[in-house]
This record gives C-alpha cells, structure tokens and sequence, in this order.
C-alpha cells in the first residue's frame, strides 16, 4: 500500500468518524427530547393523582357528613316505631301493627346501610382506630351465637357455631373481626332456604387462622364472585331482588380484613352453597414488629 493509498484511506475513515459522531450528536438531542417529553408527562400524571385525590377527598367527607346526619333522625324512627310496637300509648289494630313493623324494618335496613357508608368513609380517610386486644375466637363465637341464634328463624335453616378446633386466641380487634363475620353471617341466612350456616375456625397450614361461614344457600356463580365485593354490587338473580340489600356489606368486610392484616376468600358453588373466609394472622401486623 502507497502513502497515498493510506491518505485516502485515513481521510475516509475521518469521514466515517464525522458521520457517526453526527448520528451520535442527533441520538443525544432525540433522547434529551423525549426525556423532555417524560418528565412533561410525569407532570401531568401528578396533576391527574392531585386532582384525583382531591375528589376522593370529596367524596370520602361527603359521605361521612351525610352518613352522620342521617344517624339521628333514623335513630328517632326506630326507637319510636319501637314505642308503638310495644303498645306504650295503647293497643295498635293488626294492620296498624304490620305497617309499624314494615316502617321499623325498613328504617333498621337504611341505618345498617348508613352504618356501613360511615364504615366504608372512615376506612377510606385512615381514620379508623383498631383497637387490638387478646382475645379468643370461642369469645367472639359466643357473642355471635346469642346475637344470631334468635334471628334464624327459619325452621328449614340450623343455625351452628362449632367452638375451635384448639383453644385460639388471637390479638386483634375483636370488634371489627365480629363486624365481618356479622355481615356473612347474615348474608349466609338471607340466601339459604334449607340445610345450615355453619361458624367455625381453622388453623391454616401458613399459621393463620381462617373464620369461615358457611352456607348450604343458593351459591354465586364464578362470573359474580369477584364483582360482589365491588361497592354497591348485587348479583341479579329472582332470589337476590326478593331480599333487601344495599351492597355495600361485602365491599367492607373486604376493607376491614385488610385493616386487620388479613383477607376475605371465597369459595361457592351455585345451588350448593359458600363459604365465607376471614382469614387472619394470629397477631396483627403492627404488633408482630413491636
Ligand atoms: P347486600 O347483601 O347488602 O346486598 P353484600 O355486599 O353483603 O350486599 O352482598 C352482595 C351480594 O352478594 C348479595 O346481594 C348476594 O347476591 C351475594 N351474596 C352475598 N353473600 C351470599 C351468600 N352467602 N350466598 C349467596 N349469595 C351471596
């Protein structure tokens, strides 16, 4: 190879070296570009969360003002229709006393449900205060056995709280355990016609403790058994538009079993039954760190 050829050839190996760094120099100034364009729609994006977080805010306050003004005066229908049912201002004629009763019920169905709005919007706003407690499961059981066992009045339905299989006990909000297992139960009775609705525990192979209902009741079909937890969710069904509801039952016992560390599972089969799950650890989170 002459000097000459090796000039031309480092001249074009120059010109090569100009064109990539060109490329290069274009490369860098898309990049700085659509990183220009990123960080513009990570702006938006906070703008969208804010205005978001502000309508949830919203609607978080509204529900729990309303919730707080309907108490009362629900409050005042109920002990009055108590008043006229137990006959204090003197005998009530048979229709008389059907209507009361159909008022009573229905203002019982509106405070449930105010109830559980105020549940759902304190939960929502983080201003729901666990109070944690040893407790063990025979003791809620208990409870849950006097409070039901005069409200299963179908003669078709048993009613059934088995004790623990072992002495549990668990340190957690006991309350708020009662509350869920409260509302499956009541589901459990509003959608079995004949057989039982069985309370009882289990120690799962993780070391949680499961808090089941079970029902031998209409069942949910696969399709509707995730939607049932969503607010304001009922399965369309004759059966389900005989039976009064809101829909909002679900949505919080879901709510709750997080705040307690745990979650709600559910297995049914349609025209055999449920079962309704509570599944916690047996010492709430913020207590296993302490
Ligand atoms: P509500 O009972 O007030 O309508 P829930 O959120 O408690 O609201 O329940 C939502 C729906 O889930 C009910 O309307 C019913 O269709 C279905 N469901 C709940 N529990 C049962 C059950 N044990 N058996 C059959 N269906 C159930």
């Amino acid at each position: 190879m002459t000097t000459a050829d090796l000039e031309t050839e480092v001249q074009e190996l120059r010109a090569r070296l100009r064109e990539r760094e060109t490329d290069v120099e274009r490369l860098a100034q898309e990049l700085a570009e659509t990183n220009r364009g990123v960080v513009a729609l990570y702006a938006e994006l906070d703008d969208r969360a804010l205005t978001l977080g502000q309508l949830s805010d919203a609607k978080t306050r509204f529900l729990s003002d309303m919730s707080h003004e309907l108490r009362a005066p629900l409050a005042s229908v109920i002990n009055l229709t108590r008043l006229l049912l137990a006959h204090s201002d003197g005998p009530l004629t048979s229709e008389q006393e059907y209507q009361v009763t159909l008022i009573q019920r229905s203002a019982e169905s509106l405070a449930e449900m105010v109830n559980d709005l105020l549940d759902i919007a304190k939960i929502e706003a983080r201003k729901v205060e666990l109070h944690l407690e040893s407790v063990p499961v025979s003791e809620i059981f208990a409870g849950l056995r006097g409070l039901f066992r005069p409200l299963a009045t179908n003669e078709r339905v048993v009613f059934l709280v088995e004790d623990p299989p072992e002495p549990l006990v668990l340190v957690t909000d006991a309350q708020r355990v009662a509350q869920v297992l409260r509302n499956f139960i009541s589901n459990a009775l509003k959608f079995t016609d004949a057989g039982e609705v069985r309370v009882s525990a289990r120690v799962l192979g993780d070391g949680r403790i499961s808090l089941d209902v079970t029902d031998t009741g209409i069942g949910i079909a696969p399709a509707d058994q995730h939607r049932i937890f969503e607010d304001y969710t009922q399965v369309d069904g004759p059966i389900q538009k005989r039976v009064r509801g809101t829909g909002l039952g679900l949505p919080l016992t879901r709510k709750l079993a997080l705040l307690l560390g745990g979650e709600v599972q559910l297995e049914s089969h349609p025209g055999e039954g449920s079962r309704f799950s509570l599944v916690v650890p047996r010492v709430h989170p913020s207590e296993q760190s302490a």
